[in-house]
């Protein structure tokens, strides 16, 4: 720990680097990183903490198995992580492992970018009974996210409710639709491989509150439904005639990925059943208003509704009164993400986001003030909305917010601002905290456990099979020591 007098010097030269501690390790994390890095005449440390040995937050533990393109948009972050000033803490928990206190200690500035960690609730009557999941739990299961390789999913089901018209839905349709000759090629968890083997899945009823005009989903992801090799999408011709208003809607060319989605669903409307053995049967203008079953789900109520316009000319789904009972034994919620309060930190419950103006995080308070030194990117800054390139300009965002109040002064002044100085508190309190260059080996191991099955890699799934795989190849392939070893 140094008693260097650093705070007299101007921040960001090379004698007293602007510190910045970036909480998450997902694409806004990185994005703030990167431009953090682009900037010229300013010496930037970057210290990234994540709460798992493994970065990267959704690109690792959300994006689909079956979509590895996306996926290669790591290696841009393994370049941004390559950066002399950059470090990685993994499997450090903030609020716990970490507290803002130690923070405001070392750094300048800190960017929350944690993402939204938990899923938005229907509160409709048996939304907890089990059997009934939101669609962000099988998501990170079937992706080895180390909270939920013990997850049951009763797969068991013929019958089975997603609900909402989003990318997630679409992403948990296919998995549960393709055969395991297409999953054992992706990087899906070896446990939900072997689950998703033994699947009696052959509907899967997809219910969408308003219509098909109103997709969340996008072109690319309604297409590969229609593609897979063992199941068809069943789209009734009455589902995809659209109401006068969304016929206009459509009609204005407003919104040329909406006109393409209903374009697509006309197809599979006029191609009918091809005889596949699973069927994806698409239910437009339904909202599910129960779950019903007792030791678990055995159908779900729906109520029909029709769109009327709001005041600001948004079609809105309105109940009609009249019902249908589906029956199903599994029912997956995919209605969005939302975002979780973290200790030290503003958080607004209404729109569950950390408040900010443009990543400059406020005071919950109608007034709103700056909190000095704190800023938000992401989903945990305008909530769970967009695809990973949209995180690039939000994150550029904030960071030009933090730099204009490093040119005010406006900044934390820490007390112990040297680099040393936050491994010397990890190292005391015992976190075994996980390098990027851990990080590269438990990479290539997980590559070379892919290579039997012909995956692109086999994940770990438990976080001390991590830990012990990084201590096994310390000698080899880790120059430097696990601390608290
Ligand atoms: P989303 O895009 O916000 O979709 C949520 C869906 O749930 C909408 O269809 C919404 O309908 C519906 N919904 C919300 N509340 C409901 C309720 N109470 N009852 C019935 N339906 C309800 O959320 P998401 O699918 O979780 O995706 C999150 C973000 O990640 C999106 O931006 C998505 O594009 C992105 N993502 C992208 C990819 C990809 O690029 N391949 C993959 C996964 C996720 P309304 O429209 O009527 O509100």
């Amino acid at each position: 720990m140094t008693t260097m007098p650093l705070s007299n010097l101007p921040v960001g030269t090379p004698a007293n680097p602007l510190r910045v501690a970036i909480i998450g390790s997902g694409p806004s994390g990185f994005y703030a990183a990167d431009h953090l890095q682009k900037q010229p005449d300013l010496v930037v440390d970057i210290d990234m903490f994540d709460r798992l040995p493994t970065p990267f937050g959704l690109v690792r533990g959300g994006v689909a198995p079956d979509h590895p393109k996306i996926k290669s948009v790591t290696k841009v972050y393994d370049k941004i992580a390559q950066h002399q000033h950059f470090r990685f803490f993994g499997h450090v928990e903030y609020g716990t492992d970490l507290v803002y206190a130690d923070l405001a200690r070392h750094y300048h500035a800190i960017i929350f970018a944690v993402g939204a960690q938990t899923d938005r609730r229907m509160d409709i009557p048996g939304e907890d009974l089990p059997s009934s999941h939101p669609a962000t739990e099988f998501v990170a299961w079937y992706n080895a996210h180390p909270d939920y390789p013990d997850y049951e999913f009763d797969l068991t089901a013929e019958n089975v409710a997603v609900i909402g018209l989003g990318n997630v839905a679409m992403d948990v349709i296919r998995i549960l639709a393709s055969t395991p000759e297409e999953l054992a090629e992706t990087d899906i968890a070896d446990y939900a491989l072997e689950a998703l083997r033994h699947s009696r899945v052959k509907n899967i009823y997809v219910l969408g509150r308003r219509g098909p005009a109103q997709s969340a989903f996008t072109n690319p992801e309604i297409k590969e439904l229609g593609e897979l090799h063992a199941a068809n999408v069943i789209v009734a011709p009455g589902e995809v005639t659209l109401d006068p208003h969304s016929q206009a809607f459509i009609d204005s060319g407003a919104d040329k990925v909406a006109a393409k989605n209903v374009e697509v669903l006309k197809v599979y409307a006029a191609r009918g059943d091809n005889g596949k053995p699973r069927k994806i049967i698409m239910r437009f203008l339904v909202s599910p208003t129960e779950i019903i079953g007792t030791d678990k789900v055995e159908a779900i109520k729906v109520v029909k509704n029709e769109l009327q316009p709001d005041d600001k000319g948004n079609l809105k789904a309105r109940a009609t009164g009249e019902y249908e009972t589906i029956p199903v034994g599994l029912v997956f919620r995919s209605v969005g993400y939302q975002g979780v309060a973290l200790p030290g930190v503003p958080f607004n419950e209404k729109s569950a986001v950390i408040p900010n103006d443009r990543g400059r995080v406020l005071t919950d308070t109608p007034a709103g003030a700056p909190v000095i030194g704190n800023y938000v990117a992401g989903w945990i800054k305008r909530g769970p909305t967009g695809v990973i390139g949209t995180n690039k300009p939000d994150s550029v965002e904030t960071v030009e917010m933090l730099l204009e109040d490093l040119q005010a002064g406006l900044l934390l002044d820490p007390s112990e601002p040297d680099r040393a100085s936050i491994e010397d508190l990890l190292n005391r309190q015992h976190i075994r905290y996980v390098t990027y260059q851990h990080w590269l080996t438990l990479d290539r191991i997980e590559q070379e456990r892919g290579v039997n099955r012909g995956a692109p890699r086999l994940k770990f799934s438990r976080v001390d099979e991590m830990l012990d795989a990084i201590a096994d190849h310390k000698i080899t392939a880790v120059s430097e020591a696990m601390p608290g070893d």
